[in-house]
This record gives structure tokens, C-alpha cells and sequence, in this order.
């Protein structure tokens, strides 16, 4: 048999094409939708600033409500990083650190908080995964129902420059949301401390007005100052093939995860179409 007789039609043009070929590339999209690997699981990102760095009065009432979950819904908990990673940044910025080396700093913020988010569901059997160890990820959601990463995306030097500056545009509001994405996630839920998006940073405008759902295409319309998600997981999903819809609530309001996890449309929904 000839190794081209093996292969798919698409098979035969990938291996003798170019992958920088437009059509080409088109047409590894015509087939199926790519599988939903973990169509049951929620992934449940909690705040760096807006929540954790709080403390006990923000934090304790989560865990608890995290761990009455556990017998109906399937978690990968991710964690921010916050204003110690803030810091970091600023001193990095002033030494002259590049944007890839601010992003290392940022990974180990996130795990700082992922560890202490960790031990606090412990006695629940719940286990602190780091991305070598996702391919065991389905077992930990099988027999413990949740497990707790660290949100960055693991890119650490070889995160892109942004735009504009020198912060890491990928983050990890991005990185939670990646996830979701790529084992085709129930939900992306945000868990921060303000009812979910507005007209402006509502800590900085009082007249800023709730929205409870837009479309990303509305929302870069509207070319607001600032957003209460990573502006990179808006630019993400518009391409995405799973995780088309992210809602934001506010976890300083006790129940609120609770009904997110149910469906209920609460805080804001931002959807990619
Ligand atoms: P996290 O620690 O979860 O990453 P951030 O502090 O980075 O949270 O982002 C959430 C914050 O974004 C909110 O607490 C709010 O003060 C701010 N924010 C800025 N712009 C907006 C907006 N348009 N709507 C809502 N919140 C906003
Ligand atoms: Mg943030």
C-alpha cells in the first residue's frame, strides 16, 4: 500500500501543502465540529483583586458554596492573580523587564492563590492540578467533581508582547477561559466582585449603567474605557468553536455561583454571537 493511500483526501493536501495556505487551512474547518471533551464540567474562575485578595469575608462564603456544589456540578476551578502580581509588575516594569518575564512573575501569583484556594477545599478531596497534570483531569472531576488550577496560561516567556505597554495581555481571565474552551466546557463563569459588566468601572463612575447581556460585537462597539473581563478573551471568542457564551457575577453575594451554576441568568452574559 502506498502511505498516500492511507491517507484522507484533506490528508493527501496537508501533507503535501503548504499550512500557511488560506484554502487550505478553510478546509481543515469543513469537517466536524471538534469533540466536547468535557461537556459536563463548569470552569469557575475566581478573582485575583476582586476576590481573593479580600480574604476570609470574600473568600470563605465561596469555598463554602463551592463545597455544597460539589454534589451537583463538576468544577475546574481556576484562580486570578491580583494585586500582589500587580506589584510584581511594577517592580518588574521599573527594573525594565520585558512583557515575557512579567508574565512568569504573574504565573506564580496565580499559584500562590490556586494553592491556598487548594487547601481550603482539601478536606473535600479536591486536588491542585498544574498543566502537566490535566490529563488526569477527567479522573479528579469523575471521583472528586473539582479540581483547582492556576489560571494563567502557561506560556510564561513566550507570551506575546501587547499592543499597547507591557503587561501580559493574556492573563488569567484568558487562560481560565482557554480552558473552557478547549475541553468544550459547560460554562465559563466569572467570579468577581460587581454585578457583572457596565457602561464604566462602576467603582470609578457612579452613573455607570448595568448591562445584563451583549454580544461581543455590540460590546466592541460601545468602545468602552474599560472592561470587567480580559480584553483578550473577547477577541478569543469570536473564534471560538465551543465556549460562545461567558457570564460575569458578583461572588461577594452569597447564592450567586449557586444559580449560576444552575442556569440561572444572573450578573452579565457576554455572548459571541
Ligand atoms: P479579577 O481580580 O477578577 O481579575 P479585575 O479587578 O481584574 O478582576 O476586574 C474586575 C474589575 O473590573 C471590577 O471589580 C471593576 O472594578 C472593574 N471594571 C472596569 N471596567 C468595568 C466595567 N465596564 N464594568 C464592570 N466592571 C469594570
Ligand atoms: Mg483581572
Amino acid at each position: 500500500m502506498q502511505t498516500q493511500d492511507i491517507l484522507t483526501d484533506l490528508g493527501k493536501k496537508l501533507v503535501s501543502n503548504s499550512l500557511t495556505d488560506e484554502r487550505l487551512l478553510a478546509e481543515t474547518g469543513n469537517s466536524q465540529q471538534s469533540v466536547m471533551i468535557l461537556p459536563d464540567a463548569n470552569v469557575v474562575k475566581l478573582g485575583g483583586q476582586s476576590l481573593i485578595d479580600r480574604g476570609r469575608s470574600a473568600v470563605f462564603p465561596v469555598i463554602e458554596e463551592i463545597a455544597e456544589n460539589l454534589k451537583t456540578h463538576k468544577m475546574i476551578i481556576g484562580t486570578g492573580a491580583g494585586t500582589r502580581a500587580r506589584h510584581a509588575y511594577s517592580v518588574g516594569l521599573d527594573l525594565t523587564l520585558p512583557t515575557g518575564v512579567l508574565s512568569v512573575l504573574g504565573t506564580f501569583v496565580s499559584m500562590q492563590n490556586a494553592r491556598m484556594i487548594h487547601y481550603l477545599l482539601a478536606k473535600h478531596g479536591v486536588p491542585f492540578i498544574e498543566p502537566g497534570q490535566f490529563p488526569q483531569l477527567p479522573l479528579y472531576l469523575e471521583q472528586r467533581r473539582a479540581a483547582v488550577f492556576f489560571g494563567m496560561p502557561p506560556y510564561t516567556f513566550w507570551q506575546k508582547n501587547p499592543a499597547v505597554g507591557r503587561i501580559p495581555p493574556h492573563r488569567t481571565d484568558t487562560g481560565t477561559y482557554l480552558v473552557s474552551e478547549v475541553f468544550g466546557c459547560k460554562r465559563m463563569i466569572y467570579v468577581k466582585d460587581e454585578e457583572g459588566l457596565y457602561t464604566a468601572d462602576p467603582k470609578k463612575d457612579k452613573h455607570a449603567t448595568f448591562i445584563p447581556e451583549i454580544t461581543v460585537a455590540e460590546l466592541k462597539a460601545k468602545d468602552l474605557q474599560d472592561v470587567v473581563v480580559e480584553r483578550a478573551v473577547l477577541d478569543i471568542m469570536e473564534n471560538a468553536q465551543h465556549q460562545r457564551e461567558i457570564q460575569i457575577i458578583n461572588g461577594l453575594v452569597p447564592g450567586n455561583l449557586t444559580k449560576a451554576l444552575n442556569g440561572e441568568k444572573i450578573g452579565t452574559i457576554i455572548k459571541a454571537d
